[in-house]
């Protein structure tokens, strides 16, 4: 999976885009820049500072050169012209909606996307800015079409979406887009650029929370967005990002620069790890159904043929069971499955992200209340399906 030419660029931009040996002592890692200025010989040298070059610098909260190196190796990486770093995936989230709406705007969102965005929605960019929103599935091109409206100013994507791993048609709605006259934002922090690189679909923002898989260690929090237009990326940094004052800090900066390095390999295994373990609980007689993007039995493996290079190791299932309770205990019998939210990191973890869940919710993601979320680590399909069947056994 994932191999060609764009595989090999992707391991270079990883390996070495922005590390410049030369500008920094010839050191293979570039150092941390703990400071909050630089300072110039003269007045004149100070005003002609362009920020938005890689080499100009003017105060730490509209950029930082460790910082900067991380995002040209994150722009190189999902084909765009520039990507913005924020001290969080929501500040991201946040960032782009204010790039591209305005008080009154309507915007399109999926129904499954990430909980903490539709809270924003519906408790900050509704009540305080009279922004209204339609919640569609994505799948339904016609229900998209037919919920635009005039002052519809961005489509909110998920894919494949956190709950039980439902993608959407990515070229076919950003053609929509285009042709209706607003912005596509996708969330693509679960394949990672490795798997899918939407702006090459025509999506304009893709945003990544670099808290999972792209720092990969659970040792940060931070959040990207990147894109080609180079005059809307160029106002998310120096009005969304340097004025809201979310830039993210540079021990963090360095430490995701350090988990890059090695995305791509841990990309590979997880692929390898969540489809063996998607099978395994597949054909296991107390599950009755398994959400994955690499099953045949997923509904939408075509669309997913198309747009993904591989897959990511989250996943989710169904125990055959009415009991939310045989459901909790079957979790709380895992080893190696940690009892937590988040993603992405070297740990496995497990977690019934729906069991808190008003009904409202559940019919909106139409998704059970008992459904099993598992981020399979870097501890090996072996030790992980040993785990999960000593657990299954006692069911
Ligand atoms: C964690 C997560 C986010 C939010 O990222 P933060 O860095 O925690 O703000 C957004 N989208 C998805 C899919 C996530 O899992």
């Amino acid at each position: 999976m994932g191999v060609g030419k764009d595989r090999e660029e992707d391991l270079l931009a990883l390996t070495h885009v922005g590390d410049e040996y030369d500008k920094y002592l010839h050191a293979v890692v570039p150092p941390v820049f703990l400071n909050s200025l630089h300072v110039y010989d003269s007045v004149e040298d100070y005003n002609s500072v362009d920020i938005f070059s890689d080499d100009g610098f003017i105060y730490a909260r509209d950029g930082n050169p460790t910082v900067r190196i991380l995002e040209r190796k994150i722009a190189a990486l999902e084909h765009g012209s520039r990507a913005v770093v924020f001290a969080s995936g929501m500040a991201a989230f946040t960032a782009a909606v204010f790039a591209t709406c305005k008080a009154g705007s309507h915007i399109l969102c999926m129904r499954d996307v990430y909980m903490p965005v539709k809270r924003m929605i519906d408790t900050v960019f509704g009540p305080r800015f009279g922004m209204t929103v339609t919640f569609v599935s994505g799948n339904d091109l016609q229900e998209i079409e037919d919920a635009v409206q005039e002052n519809t100013d961005l489509m909110i994507l998920e894919s494949p979406a956190t709950f039980v791993f439902r993608v959407v048609d990515l070229k076919a709605i950003a053609e929509i887009a285009k042709r209706r006259g607003f912005k596509t934002y996708i969330d693509n922090s679960c394949l990672t650029p490795v798997f899918q690189k939407p702006l090459e679909m025509g999506i304009d923002l893709v945003m990544h929370t670099m808290s999972k898989f792209m720092g990969g260690h659970s040792d940060i929090v931070g959040g990207v967005l990147v894109g080609k237009d180079e005059e809307l990326m160029r106002r998310i940094m120096s009005q969304m990002r340097e004025l809201f004052g979310g830039i993210m800090g540079p021990m963090e900066a360095w430490l995701t620069i350090r988990g890059l390095r090695t995305l791509e390999v841990r990309m590979q295994r997880a692929c390898e790890t969540g489809l063996a373990v998607a099978e395994y609980l597949e054909n296991h007689e107390k599950v009755k159904r398994v959400y994955h993007t690499g099953l045949s039995s997923h509904p939408q493996a075509d669309i997913i043929a198309r747009q993904q290079k591989g897959h990511s190791s989250l996943l989710s299932f169904e125990l055959d069971t009415d009991s939310v309770e045989d459901v909790v205990c079957f979790a709380d019998r895992l080893k190696l499955f940690g009892k937590g939210c988040s993603w992405g990191g070297h740990e496995s973890l497990v977690i019934l992200p729906l069991y808190k869940e008003p009904e409202e919710a559940l019919e909106l993601i139409r998704a059970d209340r008992k459904l099993i979320r598992i981020y399979c680590g870097l501890e090996g399909s072996v030790n992980l399906i040993a785990d999960l069947e000593q657990s299954l056994k006692q069911l």
